[in-house]
């Protein structure tokens, strides 16, 4: 992974995400490079982001589970200007849907090469350790 360097020459890292009481187990999980779904205790399904109760039938109830860390493409954009002058050195870079082979789908980082992406293509992930966090990424399977 390139990094983005300030005018004064000392390395820049992307913000770390601001934790709360829902995703702080997904931030502690990456941290220990693993990647850590809610699951509804009621109705079964898997969700992403975390959030408080369950998007599919309302239930608050949920436990946490470990993704296999595989998905399919569903889509994806390229940033071609950054919005944050931290990820000026990595523009281009792209953005993927991913639909996890648990069920849940997610906005994610593409790591590496972007020229043979497809829709319904086969990812895999990979752990960015930034200096304070650490960072979900796909990559082609
Ligand atoms: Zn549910």
């Amino acid at each position: 992974m390139s990094e983005a360097v300030a005018e004064t020459g000392a390395a820049v890292h992307p913000p770390a995400p601001e934790a709360d009481a829902d995703s702080a187990f997904y931030w502690e999980g990456l941290r220990s490079h693993r990647f850590l779904l809610q699951e509804c205790t009621e109705c079964g399904r898997r969700r992403f982001p975390p959030m408080p109760s369950c998007p599919y039938c309302s239930s608050a109830g949920s436990r946490v589970i470990e993704s296999s860390g595989r998905g399919t493409i569903y889509s994806w954009i390229t940033v071609h200007r950054a919005f944050n002058p931290v990820f000026a050195s990595d523009v281009p870079y792209t953005v993927l849907t991913v639909d996890l082979a648990e069920g849940a789908r997610m906005a994610v980082r593409l790591a590496g090469d972007a020229s043979d992406i497809k829709a319904g293509r086969e990812v895999e992930l990979v752990f960015v350790d930034h200096p304070d966090w650490t960072e979900a990424r796909f990559r082609l399977a």
